[in-house]
């Protein structure tokens, strides 16, 4: 499909190109929505294969960002960045602030914050150059790490899926199987361990399996995680995990991660659904982080309404549940609709206003 003509098909307004051959910076900065609000989303930093690659990327994960911001109730619309280099080696103070040099030009139209490959760090480079930023670290006055508020998030989200599948949202002696065991799966962890859940946890990395034998949890192969006799499966490390061959192998009754795009393809929600797991869909589970950033943006950040506001991720995905079972649809596609609802009775009310 010709770039234009997707932007049409799925809602994109703008598409920015933008070079500066002093630093070498190529980017990609791509403004979904602004009806809620100014469009916020990290910037990525990744070696795309080809421009073609890096815009595809930016569409999609703008996109993404609107529906993430819209069901968690947010005054913010959809967008992202990607900066195409290897954060490893190409990433360069000089880099970084003539990206920011160009989110300034947006106006805040744009609203830049981490993603993988930026840190706070970065942030703050980004900072010196606009004021159009957010996410940045604690000691910059900022909103700092995002996982522990998406950690909050998840677990809030783990209980009222509980609450459908076992009548009361107390973890107590349930299992939980968490497929990584980064930042966002060790913060939701300690709050199942207070809870006294029961958790198995897998990485391919060794520092992160470190860090759950020193919580004295059980640590499976990563391919064993599939096959766990559980009641939760989390996946908590990558997208496209949940296909028709994962499925068949799952013992849960409920799916509940933080990992973005957890579902391989639209019929894998459906297949969920027929067998009666309930699926948390990602981006209403995982929204404790840009619940984070956005609580910086209104002035000084604030620790206790970005929790206050995390916490309402239990009542949002019970109003995911209840639309699920109202209309008989996938949570997945239950929590499209919701925020697609909210983004229509925002451009109506616009509507009225301009005609009046
Ligand atoms: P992280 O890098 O700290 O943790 C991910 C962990 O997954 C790592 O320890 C990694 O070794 C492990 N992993 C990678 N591949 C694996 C595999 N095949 N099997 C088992 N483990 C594997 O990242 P994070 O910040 O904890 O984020 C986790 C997920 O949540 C990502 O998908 C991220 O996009 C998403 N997310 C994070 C946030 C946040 O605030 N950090 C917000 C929203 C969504």
């Amino acid at each position: 499909m010709e770039i234009l003509e997707q932007m049409g098909t799925e809602g994109h307004e703008q598409l920015v190109m933008v070079s500066d051959a002093g630093s070498g910076l190529k980017a990609i900065i791509s403004i979904h929505d602004t009806t809620l609000g100014p469009a916020c989303g990290g910037t990525r930093i990744w070696p795309y294969k080809s421009e073609q690659e890096a815009v595809w990327d930016a569409l999609r994960l703008s996109r993404a960002m609107t529906y993430k911001s819209a069901a968690a109730d947010l005054p913010l619309g959809g967008g992202k960045g990607v900066i195409i280099a290897d954060s490893h080696t190409e990433k360069t103070e000089a880099l970084i602030r003539a990206y920011g040099r160009f989110v300034d030009t947006l106006a805040g139209r744009y609203l830049t914050t981490t993603d993988v490959g930026t840190t706070g760090r970065d942030m703050e480079y980004v900072k010196q150059e606009t004021d159009h930023v957010v996410g940045l670290p604690t000691t910059a006055g900022g909103s700092g790490d995002t996982s522990i508020m998406t950690g909050l998030g998840l677990y809030m989200g783990m209980k009222a899926c509980a609450k459908e599948v076992w009548g009361s949202d107390s973890l107590t002696g349930k299992t939980v199987a968490m497929q990584g065991f980064g930042k966002v799966a060790y913060h939701t962890a300690h709050h199942l361990m207070k809870e006294d859940a029961k958790l198995v946890v897998t990485d391919v990395f060794d520092g992160a399996l470190d860090k759950a034998s020193e919580l004295g949890l059980k640590v499976v192969k990563p391919n064993e995680i599939y096959d766990v006799d559980c009641d939760i499966f989390a996946p908590c490390a990558l997208g496209g995990v949940i296909t028709s061959d994962t499925i068949p192998r799952l013992k849960c009754q409920v799916v509940a991660g933080g990992a973005n795009n957890q579902l391989l393809a639209e019929s894998d929600g459906e297949e969920l659904h027929r067998l009666g797991i309930v699926y948390g869909p990602d981006y209403i589970l995982n929204s404790g982080g840009i619940i984070n950033v956005e609580s910086e943006i209104a002035g000084e950040y604030n620790p206790d309404r970005a929790r206050e506001k995390t916490e309402r991720i239990y009542e949002i995905m019970d109003r995911v549940i209840a639309i699920s079972k109202n209309e008989d649809v996938p949570t997945a596609k239950a929590a499209d609709r919701l925020a697609e609802d909210r983004l229509k009775s925002v451009r109506r009310i616009r509507q009225v206003y301009r005609s009046n």
